[in-house]
């Protein structure tokens, strides 16, 4: 079955694929990145993203965007770049959709509480925690742990790795040590995330109340399409005109990142992967760009992310991942036996018994952290 017959010469292809770690039988009916895309949808892990936040916790309202509506925005914008660019939309597809599957409960504050208990064990990267999950923790197939996925969309999962952790983890880590560039696919992936959650983190914010749409117009990038909105439709207001101006910011996003990229593939006269790979990022926004989008970047980081209601859950979600990380390392016998490390395991006992700490934490929704939180610390809960 031809899956491929739009796709430029420097796209990722299936039979070009490094493969996979545990050889199988070739897909029937669909190609290998489709596969992969159907294996991360059906896995344990993408289930959870429906109840792991990033800047608003789960149980602040229903409309906040979640890890799991985030993942399929960013699907969404990567789908339709990778469209015009013919790039392989099944394997973009499959990055946006695991890119986060590795991620703590409450974002980024559990992310950094638990990077922070880990200090001494080895440390905790949410990109890492990805690759770990659809490589060894997925229980799913007879044959191997995880889901046993492509070399490409493993890498593409595998966003950002300390030099340290690059070292340990063999073929998928050596590009950061030899500087060079993932698939376009993954560099994709990457910006596509970028476009979703500066985005939706303007929606969300307004809808929070916690920003305002006068504190907003300081920023050019939504001034000048807020206005245009004003212009088009006189006397609109509201959450339309809130919707209007974010639908054209993603498209003007979407729109430059696709000229710029050609532009660029077209200078650097890549004519296959290998070239990609040994070339700078080309998938990338013009300059102009970079520097409207980094300006609402900063905007949303000052007055969002530092908000001192946003600093309050934050503080809170610190409190329940160190607590429950001390908890479980004094006492390994409160965890479910899972995740007990056997007592003859020797001096790496430590080690290893932290890391399934973090694995269990790391796999916990933000309201089941909260009800193991009250479990292991409230006397009249059970
Ligand atoms: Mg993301």
């Amino acid at each position: 079955m031809k899956h491929d017959a739009n796709l430029a010469p420097y796209a990722a292809r299936p039979e070009a694929s490094r493969g996979r770690r545990f050889p199988e039988p070739p897909p029937a009916s669909r190609s290998e990145f489709q596969r992969d895309r159907d294996r991360i949808i059906h896995s344990t892990a993408f289930r959870r993203l429906e109840y792991k936040t990033q800047v608003f916790v789960n149980h602040e309202g229903d409309l906040f965007r979640t890890r799991l509506t985030h993942s399929i925005e960013v699907a969404q914008i990567a789908r339709s770049i990778a469209r015009n660019l013919h790039l392989n939309e099944d394997l973009v597809e499959a990055i946006s959709l695991a890119h986060d599957l590795g991620h703590t409960p409450f974002g980024h504050a559990g992310q950094e509480a638990l990077n922070a208990s880990m200090k001494d064990y080895g440390g905790f990267e949410h990109n890492l925690q990805s690759l770990r999950v659809v490589d060894e923790l997925e229980e799913h197939y007879g044959a191997f742990d995880g889901l046993n996925l492509m070399f490409e969309t493993r890498e593409g999962v595998l966003k950002h790795c300390s030099h340290a952790n690059a070292s340990q983890l063999g073929d998928i880590g050596l590009r950061f040590i030899q500087r060079k560039q993932p698939t376009l696919e993954a560099q994709l992936a990457n910006l596509a995330d970028e476009i979703a959650y500066n985005n939706h983190d303007v929606d969300d914010g307004l809808r929070s109340g916690l920003l305002t749409t006068a504190q907003l117009d300081e920023v050019d990038f939504y001034a000048q399409h807020r206005n245009e909105v004003e212009a088009t439709y006189p006397g609109i207001s509201g959450r339309r005109a809130i919707h209007e101006t974010i639908r054209r910011m993603i498209n003007a996003l979407i729109v430059d990142l696709i000229n710029a990229s050609q532009a660029r593939i077209q200078d650097a006269g890549v004519k296959s992967v290998d070239d990609v790979r040994n070339s700078s990022a080309l998938i990338t926004f013009s300059d102009e760009m970079q520097q409207q989008a980094a300006q609402l970047k900063r905007f949303l980081r000052e007055n969002l992310y530092r908000h001192y209601m946003v600093n309050r859950m934050t503080s809170k979600a610190r409190r329940i991942v160190h607590e429950m990380f001390d908890a479980f390392m004094q006492e390994p016998r409160l965890l479910p036996p899972d995740y007990q490390v056997a007592s003859d395991d020797g001096d790496n006992k430590m080690r290893v018994q932290a890391r399934k700490v973090a694995d269990y934490i790391a796999g916990m929704t933000d309201r089941y952290a909260i009800r193991e939180h009250r479990r292991l610390f409230r006397i009249d809960e059970i």
